[in-house]
């Protein structure tokens, strides 16, 4: 069977006659590959010859079932088809990977002896709607070489040569298990933390509120030491609000309800700022500003400041007392700004770079239960950053220190006031 299509249509002086010769012919070969169609579905066709430039190519329908075997062999998912008495007649390596057995001792067996005990009657179940119903799915764990494997099972009724089948294929799908747990832990921390964070929110402002009527009075009454304990004391509750701070903000981040307050702030004053503040309060390390030519910002200037002391915080955390941080900006084009803020700390390991903005992440090595924290900072951070229309990055290596980036788009009043009269 052989048929050389030629169709040419570019032609652009075509007459009616032309293309109603074209019409007919192409009629033709459409109702030609129809019957060759229905020809191959019926069994009556071999092979398939097609004739491309060069050379003729010949398909013969047993090399494309022979493909079909080869991708159904090296697919992950195993894939069996059983008789009507449930004996495996057709089982890939997959499967018998997946049972932990020879594949000669998998084909020819009854598929139920690959079953563990708890699932047995689970699985005839679904075999039985398959063979009524034509097809079933349902979830059962394989006894697997090394561990347990959550599997799914998708039974299909199949006609074969008059005959009738049940085809089965099991896809592993412990990534799916352990995602969905990891989702379920990550909501149940969500919720623990919602209600924490609230129920402590009250206690510690009235906390707060008792400390500083204390230690005015023993500063009037002279009692200068209890009155310095005092200071410390609130220095702690300070780091407690801004931890119950952070929580709170994760909860609204989740929740869509962060709230901004845009106001034009010049960028080089808010830094100093910042940087005064956190050298007051980590005395353990030099901080060295190296400030570009300063901009105007739009946006929300104390979650900005937010994420400057946050940077700040972790350069100082994660690097020995008394190196230096050092805090650099820069203009692009006119029209972003960047800080960065660079330690000569541990570093974080290469693999957990791209995690390190992720809620509750913190890096993990021996040396983990050193510092504390939630991992709650640079996603925060992150997510501010994001709001502003800006981009927040890291590099760094283990061992190395770290650089912490950021870099925000300049408020430009005319091109803004321009926009909005367009
Ligand atoms: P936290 O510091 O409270 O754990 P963050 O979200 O601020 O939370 O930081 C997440 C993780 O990133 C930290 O636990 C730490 O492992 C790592 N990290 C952040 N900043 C630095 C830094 N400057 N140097 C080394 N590791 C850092």
């Amino acid at each position: 069977m052989e048929k050389l299509i030629q169709i040419q249509l570019t032609n652009e002086n075509n007459t009616y006659n032309d293309l109603s010769i074209q019409v007919e012919e192409l009629t033709h070969q459409l109702n030609e590959a129809n019957e060759i169609i229905e020809a191959i579905r019926k069994g009556e066709v071999d092979a398939i010859i097609v004739k491309n430039e060069e050379k003729h190519e010949v398909y013969t329908l047993q090399s494309a079932d022979k493909a079909y075997r080869i991708f159904i062999e090296k697919m992950n998912e195993g894939a069996l088809t059983l008789n009507k008495d449930g004996l495996i007649i057709y089982s890939n390596s997959s499967f018998a990977n997946l049972v932990n057995m020879p594949l000669e001792n998998v084909i020819g067996f009854n598929f139920i002896n690959f079953i563990p005990d708890a699932y047995r009657n689970s699985v005839a179940e679904l075999m039985e709607t398959a063979w009524k119903k034509q097809e079933s799915k349902g979830e059962i764990v394989f006894d697997g070489k090394i561990k347990m494997v959550p599997v799914l099972l998708s039974m299909n009724m199949l006609e074969i040569d008059g005959g009738i089948a049940l085809s089965v294929i099991a896809t592993d799908i412990t990534l799916q298990k352990e995602t969905q747990q990891h989702k379920k832990a990550l909501e149940k921390k969500d919720e623990f933390i919602s209600i924490a964070s609230h129920e402590l929110k009250t206690p510690v402002t009235s906390i707060k509120g008792y400390v500083q009527l204390l230690r005015y009075n023993f500063q009037q009454d002279g009692n200068t030491t209890a009155a310095d304990l005092l200071t410390k004391v609130d220095v702690q509750i300070n780091k407690l609000t801004n931890l119950i701070g952070d929580l709170l903000d994760v909860k609204k981040i989740e929740n869509g309800q962060l709230q901004y307050h845009e106001e034009a702030f010049d960028f080089n004053i808010l830094v100093n700022e910042v940087i005064e503040e956190t050298e007051r309060v980590l005395k353990k390390h030099p901080i060295v500003a190296t400030l570009s030519e300063s901009k105007t910002i739009l946006g929300d200037r104390n979650k900005i400041g937010q994420v400057i002391t946050n940077l700040l915080e972790n350069a100082s955390k994660y690097s020995e007392a008394g190196s230096v941080i050092n805090v650099e900006s820069s203009v692009k084009d006119n029209n972003r700004i960047s800080l960065s803020v660079k330690d000569k700390g541990i570093g974080i390991p290469k693999n957990q770079l791209n995690k390190i903005f992720e809620r509750f992440f913190r890096v993990s090595s021996e040396k983990e239960n050193t510092y504390s924290g939630l991992g709650l900072g640079l996603y925060i951070s992150a997510e501010i950053i994001k709001r502003h229309n800006g981009i927040i990055g890291v590099e760094s290596e283990e061992g190395n220190g770290s650089t912490f980036y950021f870099e925000l788009p300049v408020y430009n009043k005319q091109e803004k006031e321009n926009a909005s009269k367009g």
